[in-house]
């Protein structure tokens, strides 16, 4: 927390707007949009309930298929099975580790020539970097589909000078205890469109009709934020610059300390953006370093470190077994070969290097 949040809370508390809905909402929703240059967005209980709400807005049909990145988190693809349609896994490329535009092009060729078209694309901007948008929603236009950016994990990073959720058709962020800001749990949908976002909130609040009873013609959810949390997103968003600099400061004593060892390597910052740096993660080449991924974790977890693997490729998911997948191998040997490093903006100097160090004394004492 940065401070502001008790303060905030308590002005909710004074209030009495303990719901979800109060001026704190309305604040945050206002305050959000203004940072991104967006004139819409909608505070929700969560990333994947902003997800699931853009996704029902298309109206999809049970057999659908939906579009999604596989190196992500199992949020960017479950609410495309809420909606009773069939995510299709496209691998990265290894620019930016997101969503390859190329592989993009390929599946739609694919689609098109069978006469069957997915519905739409979810382009993840993963441990915090934006995906290649420009190429990506070239191509989806093309084929007349929405564009969806999964931003959960990368708020505050830029795309060629704009914000990451600003280039496309909608955008979600998240608020879990785990990303950049939090409100503890917390997600908001974004967009340029009104419709959208008007009913997206409906159906975030029962989808109740506008007349002065009870009656409801769709089915809704209970998904809106609550002002309480609201007013810690406000604290946060105050902070949310000087987190990203400080994540990027915890990435660059990684390069510069890890960064001249044998067969260790860093996700790769792409030409096209400014990542959040969200997750520091460094990748192991076995032969070069004489150590694996795996092996660095267990020795920083002897020391209770915690460090943990990136994103295990969603095509390999048990859960998603049979979903349709295009892609060569890039999202599986990250997952082979990748850790992410204790990566928060409140790490000290003694805290890095006490990683650091653990890293070291494993790295290229048995070179291959
Ligand atoms: C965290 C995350 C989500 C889900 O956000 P919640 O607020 O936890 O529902 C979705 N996609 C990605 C890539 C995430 O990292």
């Amino acid at each position: 927390m940065s401070g502001r949040e008790q303060q905030y809370i308590a002005e909710v508390f004074a209030s009495n707007w303990v719901a979800p809905v109060g001026p704190q909402l309305t604040r945050f929703e206002e305050q959000f949009a203004r940072y991104l240059g967006l004139p819409y967005a909608a505070a929700v209980a969560s990333g994947t309930a902003a997800l699931h709400l853009a996704l029902r807005c298309l109206d999809l049909s049970a057999g659908d298929e939906v579009l999604c990145s596989t190196f992500t988190f199992c949020a960017s693809a479950n609410p495309i099975v809420y909606e009773g349609a069939r995510p299709v896994f496209l691998d990265s490329e290894r620019t930016s580790w997101n969503m390859d535009p190329q592989l993009l092009e390929e599946e739609l060729a694919a689609c098109a020539k069978r006469g069957q078209l997915p519905k739409a694309v979810v382009v993840v901007d993963i441990l915090g970097q934006s995906a290649d948008m420009d190429a990506i929603n070239q191509i989806a236009a093309r084929y007349e589909l929405p564009v969806m950016e999964d931003a959960a994990e990368a708020l505050g990073a830029t795309y060629r000078g704009r914000q990451v959720g600003t280039d496309c058709w909608a955008s979600i962020f998240s608020f879990n205890g785990n990303k950049i800001i939090t409100t503890s749990g917390g997600g908001m949908l974004c967009s340029t469109d009104e419709t959208l976002i008007r009913r997206a909130v409906s159906l975030a609040t029962q989808a109740r009709d506008p007349v002065p009873y009870y009656q409801h013609s769709t089915i809704g959810y209970n998904y809106r934020l609550s002002n309480v949390l609201a007013a810690v997103g406000l604290a946060q968003l105050e902070v949310l610059d000087q987190r990203v600099a400080a994540r990027r400061r915890v990435n660059q004593v990684y390069r510069q300390r890890l960064g001249g060892l044998p067969g260790i390597g860093f996700a790769p910052e792409a030409p096209f953006g400014r990542a959040n740096c969200w997750l520091s993660v460094i990748q192991v080449d076995p032969a070069r370093s004489g150590t694996t991924s795996e092996q660095i974790r267990l020795a920083l977890e002897a020391e209770n470190i915690e460090a943990r693997a990136v994103w295990k490729p969603l095509h390999r998911q048990p859960v998603f077994a049979g979903c349709r997948y295009r892609g060569g191998g890039v999202a599986d040997e990250l997952f082979q070969t990748c850790l992410c490093l204790p990566s928060g903006s409140a790490l000290t100097d003694d805290d890095l290097e006490r990683v650091i160090q653990v890293v070291r004394a494993l790295v290229g004492r048995n070179p291959a």
